[in-house]
């Protein structure tokens, strides 16, 4: 397993308990991937070092997967934005249309004020198309527009409509940001419930280890959750991806109120602020530590966070998808091993299932898979 992050991990251990010898390595100093948490020792606070990881799922299988590794306790992500000098309720709901407008509607009032101002797009293809199709423009330009060109760095006109599909919109006072039946957040931090799911005789994790793709041979088989197009020493380009920028700063009590407050106007330069402990509603800490983070291009040294999978991207990955398929013993995993934006529960079902394949192409002698999920 090349990185040991959820992929990794939960791939390695269904593996292991099919009776394999697996070693997870990590270039970094720690387990977890991105969903790597930690204790700040100033503040005692449990941070998400890579940005906040909130764990929400509609697969009970899943769900019950990772309780079986962590308590989770309850957590309901509710995001707020500041824009245009307001706070405002997130995901957009009938508070923040209310509120927006200036307004008491009710839901069926609000739902027909929203449609009158909703442009009529029938198969909306863009970014930009989709906000003005779902909420109309004045919503769009407080709350996506501007947020979205700073996330992206380019305009939501040049985005697919995909990426707002995330995003729900709702007629009554919900402000929970995730549709899903389960939510939580793990009592200990993701990082002790991944070291759970590693901690198996037939698991054996090095870290500081950085693996040349150039060993794949010397193994009976590799898992690589790292970026696709590294494994092949960036030899047909490098896909794009944003990074983040992460400023750390304390405060005493408490700074925001929240755990998420988004930034919507384009003039203030970062996207967001993370107030760490708010993930931790059950502790309690004197002191408070944040991040505030912004997004940019990802340089060749900085760590890839979100694929961009624009239409040169996609063409490029159609390259590095024909290469490979033509690699015998490796399987490219995960989100930077299929260059997909993953959410966690959706990591760990395509891994539980990646695995399962793996172990039935074994049994069966046929091939094994090359990608946990066709990238494209
Ligand atoms: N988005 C936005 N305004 C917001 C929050 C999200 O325009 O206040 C857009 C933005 O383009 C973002 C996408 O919706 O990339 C998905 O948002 P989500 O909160 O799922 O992003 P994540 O937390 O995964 O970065």
């Amino acid at each position: 397993m090349v990185g040991a992050g959820l992929s990794g991990a939960v791939i390695g251990r269904v593996l292991a308990e099919a009776g394999h010898q697996i070693t997870v390595v990590d270039t970094r100093d720690h387990i977890g991937g991105n969903c790597h948490t930690a204790r700040d020792a100033e503040t005692g606070v449990m941070v998400h070092t890579y940005g906040p990881h909130i764990f929400h799922t509609d697969d009970a299988e899943v769900w019950g997967y990772v309780n079986d590794f962590a308590t989770f306790l309850p957590f309901k992500n509710r995001v707020k934005t500041t824009a245009k000098g307001q706070v405002f309720s997130l995901p957009v709901n009938l508070h923040t249309i209310n509120q927006f407008y200036n307004k008491t509607m009710r839901p069926e009032e609000a739902r027909a004020f929203i449609a009158n101002q909703a442009a009529d797009i029938p198969d909306p293809q863009t970014f930009e198309e989709q906000a003005l199709a779902f909420v109309g423009p004045d919503l769009y330009d407080a709350f996506f527009k501007g947020y979205t060109q700073k996330q992206w760095g380019c305009s939501p006109t040049e985005l697919p409509a995909a990426i707002l599909k995330r995003l729900p919109l709702r007629f009554n006072y919900d402000d929970n940001y995730f549709f899903h039946a389960f939510q939580g957040m793990p009592e200990e931090g993701y990082t002790v419930m991944i070291e759970r799911i590693l901690d198996h005789p037939g698991i054996t994790v090095e870290l500081n280890r950085a693996f040349d793709p150039a060993e794949a041979p010397d193994w009976d088989h590799v898992f690589w959750s790292g970026p696709l197009d590294g494994f092949f020493g960036y030899n047909l380009g490098r896909l794009g991806y944003r990074t983040l920028d992460f400023e750390t700063f304390r405060a005493e009590g408490d700074y925001q109120g929240c755990a998420v407050m988004n930034y919507g106007d384009v003039d203030v330069p970062y996207t967001r602020i993370t107030e760490h402990k708010h993930f931790s509603p059950w502790e309690s800490h004197e002191n408070s530590i944040l991040y505030k983070e912004s997004a940019r291009e990802c340089g060749p040294d900085d760590i890839p966070y979100y694929p961009i999978r624009l239409v040169d991207e996609k063409a490029m990955l159609a390259d590095y998808v024909a290469a490979a398929e033509a690699v015998d013993n490796v399987t490219f995993v995960g989100r930077l091993g299929t260059y997909r934006y993953l959410d966690m529960d959706v990591t760990i079902r395509e891994s539980l299932d990646c695995a399962a394949d793996w172990l039935k192409a074994q049994a069966d002698g046929t091939p094994a898979p090359t990608f946990s999920k066709a990238p494209l």
